[in-house]
């Protein structure tokens, strides 16, 4: 059977009326029942999609509450929470019937539910901020919105396809992070465990399966712990409890599939968790534990005495059994054990009295974290900038990752202290490699600036930008340090020859010089001994990367040409004049307004960057330079410039594009001029070609692979077309 499948998926107001009997608290009965017999009245016949009445799913979610410990307003809006948004019914008539908690809980739920958090539209980032102001005024309708989502997820079955994936995605990168910020860890893991199962069900399958398959062994072996453990405690049975604790699926899922392990390679499959009664019960068992196993080195945790950002306690340690098997102990008391769980909603329950091991400095500590929670949430409801009261909320949660937000509204997560370079490396290989600065809250931040959680950050790229030696050194994740030595290694070098070696045969045509791949190698040998370069690749990657300026060596090559390949018949060929040229300064970002395609040179002086205020001065001879308007170089009223016609406005090119990059693979009977025709059809495209690469493969064959810029599907298609009509070419695929 299925870890979830046990899991109640409706339940009625009768089991409400007996949660809350059994919690032998107080709760606001008269009210409770009003709120109930308004919820049946107002959904009336309606029906959900599986046709169960509906007014069980807000019974379900005030069990949901109800079980967080939530008092009786919470409850009561669970019960209400649909019925502004699906029915007749005002928030003015809730205020008035159940005051205005209850309705500001229910508007700030369903505020929450009218945001499309994934769809992919402009409004995601606004929306995401609508969604944490809904949260910020009262942390107790993020708790019922948590219970609404999860009830949701036990429910839909029954959802189309898509929705059900939308909802997961959704789940594992908005709800189930915030619930982990909340310390509420029961809701996180079974709303990772629900989404997982949508997102990919195989994987999921076979997690619960190999689970399933070790069920008995785990279940044997949690037995023996336990006898070994309770008879060298040496408490009375009724004052310890142990039992084996089974490990989240999407948790095992990250640590197999994105960590390729095996099942039996986690550590931690097998665990206990040992909850006693008191502080002191916990360090004493940890000794017996250390006295009976051998631990581990380094995985020794006292979060009693440093509790996590969350609020988490416990003491952790793994050890190694006589017969090898190593296996995670956890150790906390009942308390904290509630907290561990159920987080912030476990606050409530302590404030309210609710418990039977609260005692006097604790409730006090207790209260200081629910009320430092408030200040926090206090302090920025009046500025109403989300971004700060969200930030602050996370920082305080936990210090050793941070949570960033893409302007579409997407979730990032990093370790503490990581740079804008290792977002946009996180964010794709390509975002990196490509990165000219990013904007933090829409405002332009240092390349080596830090991210904050809760920071919307958008990184600015640039299609002919490369990565900088520096970033090896501000950069914090080696991935993306290993990323961008990649590049330097690789990707440039590749680019570079390709792009060389065009320069040299489109200067070579405009003397009517065509010559084969062979006759243009011999041609540029003379070249090489005097370059210290090994082979013809080394120069093209030099005049590709700039470092051997063609306007300065053509000369000397048409000499060189007119010796070797010259009959005596033919007209020499003279030099034409070749202009230095900038390379595709069409991409420069920069739009001159009243000039078409003019060359763009940005200032050494200022270096400014797409989204920076600037401005444009005509040079002599070098095109227009771009400065920062504030650069020191520019006056600050330009009519009191010396030649003030020179300055021109200009603006950055709209950065929004819609090309993708899609690389191809290109199949061929290998045979000369192949890659000069794969790069005249893609030129004469008009297509923008990041890297072009052939290689020989068996039977004659060559396999050439371009990545290349593609505005959309229809574009593709017409392109993989024109390149098959390419002589001796055999199949195109996209990779
Ligand atoms: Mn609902």
């Amino acid at each position: 059977m299925g870890k979830y499948d046990n899991v109640a998926h409706y339940q009625d107001f009768n089991e409400l009326l007996s949660i809350l009997k059994k919690s032998n608290n107080n709760y606001e009965m008269r009210k409770i029942n009003k709120a109930y017999e308004l919820a049946e009245k107002a959904h009336g016949d309606q029906k959900r999609i599986s046709g169960i009445p509906f007014v069980l799913h807000p019974t379900s979610v005030a069990c949901i509450v109800a079980q967080f410990g939530m008092d009786s307003d919470s409850i009561i809006a669970a019960l209400l929470h649909d019925v502004v948004e699906d029915t007749d019914y005002t928030l003015d008539f809730i205020r008035k019937e159940f005051g205005k908690d209850v309705a500001n809980i229910v508007d700030g739920v369903t505020k929450i539910s009218k945001i499309k958090l994934y769809s992919r539209e402009e409004q995601q980032a606004e929306n995401v901020r609508k969604m944490l102001i809904a949260m910020s005024n009262d942390i107790r309708v993020i708790i019922v919105k948590l219970a609404d989502r999860l009830h949701n997820m036990r429910t839909i079955e029954c959802m189309a396809e898509q929705k059900r994936r939308d909802k997961s995605r959704e789940n594992m990168e908005v709800f189930a992070p915030i619930a982990h910020r909340l310390g509420m860890k029961a809701v996180k893991e079974e709303l990772e465990d629900l989404s997982l199962r949508y997102l990919d069900p195989i994987g999921y399958n076979e997690i619960e399966e190999a689970l399933m398959l070790r069920e008995n062994e785990r279940e044997r072996f949690i037995e023996r712990k336990k006898k070994e453990i309770l008879r060298a405690s040496k408490l009375p049975n009724s004052k310890i409890t142990v039992y084996g604790r089974v490990k989240s699926i999407n948790s095992i899922y990250r640590k197999t599939y994105l960590r390729g392990k095996t099942i039996d390679q986690i550590y931690d499959f097998f665990a206990l968790r040992i909850i006693v009664d008191n502080v002191q019960d916990c360090y004493n068992l940890l000794g017996v534990i250390h006295d009976l196993y051998k631990p581990i080195p380094n995985r020794f945790k006292d979060y009693i005495s440093t509790p996590k950002p969350n609020m988490y306690q416990s003491l952790h340690t793994t050890v190694i059994d006589s017969d090898g098997i190593p296996f995670e102990v956890q150790i906390r008391t009942w308390e904290m054990h509630n907290t561990a769980e159920n987080g912030i909603a476990a606050h409530w329950k302590y404030k309210l009295g609710f418990t039977r091991i609260v005692n006097n400095k604790k409730a006090r500590e207790l209260d200081e974290n629910i009320n430092r929670i408030k200040d926090i949430l206090q302090a920025q409801i009046d500025t109403d900038d989300s971004t700060d009261i969200i930030r602050n909320i996370r920082n305080d949660f936990d210090q050793n990752e941070v949570y960033v937000f893409s302007p579409k509204g997407d979730v990032f997560n990093l370790p503490s202290g990581s740079t804008v370079i290792d977002l946009a490396y996180l964010i794709h290989t390509e975002v990196g490699n490509h990165m000219v600065g990013a904007k933090v809250d829409k405002r332009i931040v240092p390349i080596d600036y830090k991210l904050n959680t809760g920071e919307i950050c958008e990184i600015l790229t640039q299609k002919d930008s490369h990565p900088r030696r520096d970033w090896l050194e501000i950069c914090k994740t080696s991935s993306a340090r290993s990323k961008i030595r990649q590049w330097f290694k690789k990707e440039k070098r590749e680019e570079n020859i390709i792009e060389g070696k065009i320069m040299i045969e489109r200067e070579l045509k405009r003397s009517n010089i065509s010559l084969s791949d062979e006759e243009l190698e011999k041609l540029l040998q003379f070249m090489l001994k005097k370059n210290k370069f090994n082979t013809v690749q080394d120069l093209y990657a030099s005049v590709g990367y700039g470092g051997i300026q063609l306007w300065k060596v053509m000369p000397r090559i048409k000499e060189e040409y007119n010796e070797l390949f010259k009959k005596d018949d033919e007209e020499t060929v003279t030099t034409p004049i070749i202009a230095p040229q900038r390379r595709r300064h069409a991409n420069s970002g920069v739009i001159v307004e009243g000039m078409d395609d003019c060359a763009i040179k940005f200032s050494q002086c200022c270096n400014p960057l797409p989204g920076d205020e600037i401005i444009g001065y005509i040079t002599r001879g070098f095109g227009v330079s771009i400065h920062k308007r504030n650069c020191t170089n520019i006056p600050v009223d330009i009519s009191k410039a010396e030649e003030p016609e020179r300055y021109v406005s200009v603006r950055w090119e709209n950065e929004i594009t819609d090309s993708f990059r899609a690389s191809l693979e290109i199949i061929s009977n290998d045979r000369t001029g192949l890659l000069a025709d794969v790069t005249i059809a893609l030129s004469s495209m008009r297509i923008f070609i990041h890297a072009l690469n052939s290689r020989q493969i068996e039977n004659g064959r060559a396999m050439v692979t371009a990545t290349i810029d593609i505005n959309n599907r229809e574009h593709l298609d017409m392109v993989i077309k024109r390149l098959q009509s390419i002589r001796d070419v055999i199949s195109i695929r996209r990779y």
